[in-house]
């Protein structure tokens, strides 16, 4: 099946250029000129993948990240030009999933995307993606989180943290680790990232059930520990 890119990028030329090398590719391709449009597209075109400019006109690509993310788990890679400081840690926080230098080699930037959207493929494709667990319902399939029967509001990458922890359980991940199995690469955000989303998750996930808990394990990272594993 053909996959779809929508490029949000107001100079043309680069637009037309990455319309060129992706076509090229075997992707098909839309190009929106400013944030309000990608926002827009990304729920009319429904794209496999987003890239997307940090200098926009009116809206930058990090309001258009968060305003994405507000509907959509699509995968975002960021276009940053060499000058601009490029914030890791809020580029995670806000959810893109990789971000790329301009000026880029096509080679790179084919090879980016193929690889996100590999990783997203994993983590999106096939089986069911459920696991249950006493009082706990995590679903990566309809990105829904239930505590004790209750919605609560998660975050896509809490979800995919929890999911990814609570596959295995009380297997012990370090935080690097994590950073490369939920994030996805190794060279973005750094630890404090995954310590952030363990604690907020623990805030949703305390005193549920004696059956289960988000462990740190000291010196080494975290584990989903349960007490009947076989129940997965
Ligand atoms: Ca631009």
């Amino acid at each position: 099946m053909t996959k779809k890119v929508l490029v949000i990028e107001d100079e043309v030329n680069i637009a037309e250029l990455l319309r060129l090398y992706l076509e090229k590719d075997g992707f098909q391709v839309r190009i929106a000129g400013d944030g309000a449009t990608g926002v827009a597209e990304v729920k009319v075109f429904k794209p496999d993948l987003v890239l997307l400019d940090i200098m926009l006109p009116t809206m930058d690509g990090w309001e258009v990240c968060r305003a994405i993310r507000k509907t959509s788990n699509v995968p975002i890679i960021m276009l940053t030009a060499k000058q601009e400081t490029f914030d890791k840690v809020a580029g995670l926080e806000m959810g893109a999933d990789d971000y790329i230098t301009k000026p880029f080699e096509v080679k790179e930037l084919l090879a980016r995307i193929h690889a996100v959207l590999r990783r997203y493929g994993q983590t999106a494709g096939s089986e069911e993606k459920k696991l249950v667990f006493d009082k706990l319902v995590i679903n990566l399939d309809s990105y829904e989180l239930l505590v004790d029967g209750k919605r609560v509001d998660t975050p896509p990458k809490e979800m995919e943290l929890l999911y990814h922890l609570a596959s295995s359980p009380n297997r012990v991940y370090t935080r690097n680790q994590l950073l490369d199995e939920v994030w996805g690469f190794d060279y973005f955000g750094d630890s404090r990232t995954v310590d952030v989303h363990i604690k907020r998750l623990r805030e949703k996930l305390e005193n549920v059930s004696p059956q289960w808990s988000l462990k740190t394990v000291w010196g080494v990272g975290y584990k989903f520990e349960t007490t009947n594993p076989e129940n997965v």
